[in-house]
């Protein structure tokens, strides 16, 4: 996708700092971090909006939860908890569309409308 910003951060086009990548998936800090932990794991094949989400990427967004488990450990907010957030459209306050899923920690967060 041409236009896409987080393509342009998976194909290093945008430098940005990763706290991890695999083949299938990159971790970075959001620029604006709404608590003291807040990543961003993004999918590096680009799906638009999770509405987007089709069978053949069931196994995928598996592993993006399954990976934000495992980078909350590295992150040592397990213990404390974090919440897990997939924004959708408008409403959902989605900005960049292209799949990615918020990891945030490190306080306790206030449930928002
Ligand atoms: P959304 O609002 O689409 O659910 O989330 C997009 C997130 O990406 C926002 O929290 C925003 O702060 C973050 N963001 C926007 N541009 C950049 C950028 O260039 N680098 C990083 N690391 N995060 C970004
Ligand atoms: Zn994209």
């Amino acid at each position: 996708m041409e236009d896409c910003l987080f393509c342009k951060i998976i194909n290093k086009q945008i430098k940005s700092e990763f706290v991890y990548e695999d083949d299938d998936l990159v971790c970075i800090k959001d620029i604006h971090p709404q608590a003291p932990i807040h990543l961003l794991i993004i999918s590096k094949k680009h799906i638009s909006t999770v509405l987007d989400i089709s069978e053949e990427d069931e196994k995928l967004i598996g592993k993006i939860v399954r990976i934000a488990t495992k980078i909350s450990k590295q992150f040592n907010i397990d213990e404390s908890g974090f919440r897990l957030i997939f924004n959708c459209k408008k409403d959902g306050g989605q900005t960049i569309y292209h799949i990615h899923l918020h990891l945030i920690g490190g306080k306790r967060l206030k449930w928002t409308q």
